[in-house]
């Protein structure tokens, strides 16, 4: 039986308590805990850090077969402070296998949004040929992996439908009706109009690249569009989706202005915009957030409890008894950092969110500083 004994351990409403965990569960919470007579490896963490449920990036790509949008799941995972990454669609039906085999070993949780396309993003227009979209595949991918597929991925943008209109956003309300998985979209350049997106999406779906700067975007130079802020009272979840070209500053503050937040912080990261940024890593993104309206119970939120809720992963997203014993230990550095957007825009801040350790599968793991922007 594996046992760990976290002392001093501050939450970021300010309390400060031990943490017992025992077979990589949560066992106990409270102060001065004090476990049989037993030696129990204990870490003891530092005043200046705070721990929070284990991270988790609900938009990243990891399938590293697909080079054009891939990522190591350990760096951008544990590495980076992230106990659990979420791949948005690289992998499809045809190649699902071969992602889980990719990943079952790791030590990140490794989660797939299947992609409607049964190939998956082998190419940039995935969904120009509707034949990739096979029902049929994707059940059966979904019976075969009831616990590693988690949702539904559809790039509904110009460069990835080709000339197929509207019909890729049809199959793809229809695969997630069959399934009863959640569906996350993505937005970009028209077609398909963000409007019918916003139409056809239930409750509880997602939109990825909610800030991204396109005309097709959610402001219209003046405003916030209608059918945005009609998708946000229905429900549909707002999930940011950094990546290379979809963060902008000044659409961030133009829906803070409007109270739209989103629900979820991700990074769309893959090897390329992680290197040479502007994405850098989760924490990057994260700390965009803290400097932009975002409390930063609202930014941890943004990667805890409401991707676990978003997924219906109900054993991770908190620090409660019974929850399995994913942590992500980090800093506000007081330092200044420059962030910068996909457009070029930058900022300097004073303060920075760094993750110091995580804490998975019952093991301490520190982590080293990342020299990111
Ligand atoms: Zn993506």
């Amino acid at each position: 039986m594996s046992k760990l004994l976290i002392k001093n351990a501050h939450f970021i409403d300010g309390n400060i308590f031990d943490i017992y965990i025992e077979n990589n569960i949560i066992k106990t919470i409270g102060t001065n805990l004090n476990i049989s007579s037993q030696r129990i490896p204990t870490i003891y963490l530092h005043d200046d850090e705070y721990i929070s449920s284990g991270w988790i990036d609900s938009h990243t790509h990891c399938f590293e077969k697909f080079e054009i949008y891939a990522d190591n799941c350990e760096e951008i995972g544990y590495r980076s402070g992230v106990t659990t990454v979420i791949d948005a669609g690289t992998a499809g039906a045809d190649n699902i296998e071969e992602f889980y085999n990719q990943t079952k070993n790791c030590i990140t949780h490794v989660y797939s949004l299947l992609n409607i396309s049964k190939t998956g993003i082998y190419a940039q227009n995935e969904l120009s040929d509707m034949n990739h979209i096979d029902i049929k595949a994707f059940q059966n991918a979904y019976l075969q992996y009831p616990n590693f597929i988690i949702g539904v991925k559809a790039r509904l943008s110009k460069s990835v439908i080709g000339s197929n209109g509207d019909l890729p956003l049809y199959k793809a309300i229809e695969i997630a009706n069959l399934t009863d998985l959640p569906l996350m979209v993505h937005i970009g350049t028209a077609p398909l109009e963000l409007s019918k997106i916003c139409q056809y999406l239930r409750p509880k779906d997602i939109i990825t690249h909610i800030y991204n700067p396109k005309e097709n975007g959610i402001w219209d130079g003046q405003h916030i569009k209608p059918c945005v802020l009609e998708a946000y009272q229905k429900g549909i979840y707002f999930d940011l989706g950094h990546g290379t070209d979809s963060f902008s500053f000044d659409i961030l503050n133009y829906a803070n202005q409007n109270h739209l937040k989103v629900y979820s912080i991700s990074s769309d990261i893959y090897h390329r915009n992680r290197k040479n940024g502007p994405v850098y890593d989760l924490a990057t993104t994260m700390t965009k957030l803290y400097h932009h309206g975002y409390s930063l119970k609202e930014v941890i939120d943004c990667v805890t409890i409401h991707p676990a809720n978003m997924f219906h992963l109900h054993h991770i997203g908190k620090i409660e008894k019974g929850y399995q014993a994913d942590f992500t230990i980090f800093k506000l550095t007081n330092k200044a950092k420059k962030l910068i957007d996909s457009t070029g825009k930058s900022i300097t801040v004073s303060s920075y969110i760094q993750p110091t350790a995580v804490i998975i599968n019952s093991k301490y793991i520190q982590l080293k500083e990342k020299n990111n922007g």
